[in-house]
């Protein structure tokens, strides 16, 4: 609109300089050539005044865009933990509302084994950094379309869409498998960190209506794996 003002005003502006060059001296009235220039003017004054409100529109226009994607980031920020990228309890809920329960589904809960003696003996920030590659583990095992949740301290929860329980229990033994071969140095040293493991309870859904039912069943199946030893995974009966 305002582009279209100007080309408008630019052509009256050549219209004008036409005309005024069309007129020979001794044609030119002394009263003609002052409406002339005053018209010139006030044409000029516009098309000026017209290309700095579109300078100024474009920059609002820039800033709207850059405003939009810095909302985008912290709509996203908000639903994710910051550590390993998963969603974090606060966002799982809310993508959980885009799948039907209805359909044959699976849960993973998986939990760190003794991770307690990781923070004990190494350190915060090296379980900081332990907590990051078993999330990466996990992540390398499922696919796009699944939900994975940190969902506690070192604790996590992933629902495998549209998958039954013995696919799931598959790659639940791969995710195990993975991390209890990970061979984690210390940074500037020689030192590996002990054996990394972690139990993980499965359930497949049975006509739940609620997420929460379907996890449980998961965390229960969990409970028995750490009961009868730990580094296994157990399916929810
Ligand atoms: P279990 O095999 O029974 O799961 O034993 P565990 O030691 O893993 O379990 P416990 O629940 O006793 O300890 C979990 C520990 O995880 C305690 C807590 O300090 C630690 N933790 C929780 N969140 C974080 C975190 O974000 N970073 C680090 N480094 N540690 C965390
Ligand atoms: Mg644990
Ligand atoms: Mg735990």
């Amino acid at each position: 609109m305002l582009k279209q003002q100007l080309l408008s005003e630019e052509q009256a502006v050549n219209n004008l300089q036409k005309i005024d060059k069309a007129l020979t001296k001794s044609e030119k009235s002394n009263s003609l050539q002052q409406i002339i220039s005053y018209v010139q003017n006030t044409v000029n004054s516009s098309v000026e005044q017209h290309k700095s409100l579109s300078e100024e529109l474009n920059k609002t226009n820039n800033e709207i865009s850059e405003l939009k994607s810095k909302l985008s980031k912290a709509k996203q920020d908000a639903i994710s933990d910051s550590l390993t990228g998963f969603l974090n309890r606060r966002g799982y809920e809310q993508k959980l509302t885009d799948i039907d329960i209805r359909e044959t589904h699976s849960s993973l809960m998986i939990d760190i084994d003794h991770f307690k003696r990781i923070n004990d003996n190494f350190g915060h920030l090296i379980g900081d950094k332990v907590i990051q590659k078993v999330a990466l583990s996990i992540k390398n095992h499922i696919s796009d379309i699944d939900i994975a949740v940190r969902y506690g301290g070192e604790e996590f929860m992933v629902i495998i869409v549209n998958k039954p329980v013995n696919e799931a229990k598959n790659i639940a033994e791969q995710i195990r498998l993975t991390i209890n071969n990970l061979k984690l140095k210390q940074k500037n040293s020689d030192n590996f960190l002990p054996q990394i493991s972690v139990s993980i309870g499965i359930a497949e859904t049975k006509h739940e209506k609620h997420w929460q039912d379907l996890i449980q069943r998961a965390d229960k199946a969990l409970y028995e794996a750490k009961l009868s030893g730990r580094n296994r995974t157990k399916t929810a009966t």
